[in-house]
């Protein structure tokens, strides 16, 4: 930090500052150094190992991208696993869904969700609360080892590939999660910043489709994620993503409990139209 900034050390050549108005609490668990604050004017972030994990100002851009694009695509999704997503995010949006009986969230570190729900409200809201929560405090690579034919739906919520991360990044995480969704199941992850990290976008793709029938990337801008179109990748062996129409989607949409500020079906048709440089990165 300084003179009352914050600067990411995702990228060594190019950062994202951050004018500080409060810092509001930094401390380390066994895994990571935690911190959240407040900055002057784009609200409060959540940082790990001084990476940007996400904030109050754009997050709904991503949690709803990440989570009604798969669980729009099922025809009814029930079981739900979430690995990661220890800010409640994810959960939170997951939560809107009726069809939806239970979601099992593996988080490998208690502190970030207990700090998240005191420093970010707005973001988790009472989803830690929720009766159809199974909260599993475990590394993700582990706890999909043993399971089979236990989900739906599949969304990885992970930081980059440093740290604990990097073991949701391997083939082998790739194949238990294959194995672990039942048919028309959906995994989707996020893959990166398609300026900035075309490798890992095109490292995780070419992995995902060792075990899965259909691949597709798709985009949304989230500025906190700097280095233009942040991407996801979805995977199923039973649902195309490309087939689902916009009727289908307009109609599951009705469903919703509550409104998206970002998420629309006509924004989930959209969002897998890919640029040619995108294109380039996936040939
Ligand atoms: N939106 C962020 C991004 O795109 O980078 C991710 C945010 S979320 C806070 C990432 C969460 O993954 C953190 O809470 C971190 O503790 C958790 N995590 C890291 N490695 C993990 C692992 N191996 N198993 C489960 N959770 C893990």
């Amino acid at each position: 930090m300084k003179n009352g900034w914050f600067f990411e050390s995702l990228f060594p050549d190019a950062k994202l500052g951050l004018k500080i108005k409060k810092n509001l609490s930094s401390t380390r668990s066994k895994f990571q150094k935690i911190r959240f604050l407040e900055s002057q004017h784009l609200g409060r972030f959540l940082i790990l190992d001084d990476i940007i994990q996400t904030s109050t100002w754009d997050e709904f851009v991503y949690h709803e991208m990440l989570t009604h694009i798969p669980l729009f695509s099922h025809p009814a999704p029930k079981d739900v696993l979430v690995i990661g997503g220890g800010d409640g995010g994810v959960l939170r949006e997951v939560l809107k869904h009726r069809t939806v009986k239970k979601v099992t969230l593996v988080e490998i570190d208690k502190q970030v969700i207990n700090q998240s729900q005191r420093y970010l409200p707005g973001i988790c809201r009472n989803s830690f609360q929720s009766k159809k929560l199974e909260l599993i405090i475990g590394d993700g690579a582990e706890f999909v080892k043993d399971k089979l034919k236990d989900y739906d739906v599949a969304i990885v919520d992970s930081p980059d590939p440093i740290g604990p991360g990097k073991t949701l990044f391997q083939d082998k995480f790739y194949h238990n999660l294959s194995n672990l969704l039942r048919q028309n199941g959906i995994m989707v992850r996020q893959s990166g910043s398609s300026f900035f990290q075309k490798k890992e976008l095109q490292d995780n793709y070419a992995r995902v489709g060792k075990f899965f029938k259909y691949s597709a990337v798709y985009t949304a801008a989230v500025p906190t994620y700097i280095g233009g179109l942040f991407t996801f990748i979805f995977c199923s062996s039973g649902i195309n993503p490309g087939k689902i129409n916009l009727k289908t989607l307009k109609k599951r949409f009705t469903q919703l409990k509550s409104k998206t500020r970002y998420y629309n079906p006509e924004i989930h048709s959209a969002c897998f139209q890919l640029p040619n440089y995108i294109k380039e990165i996936l040939r």
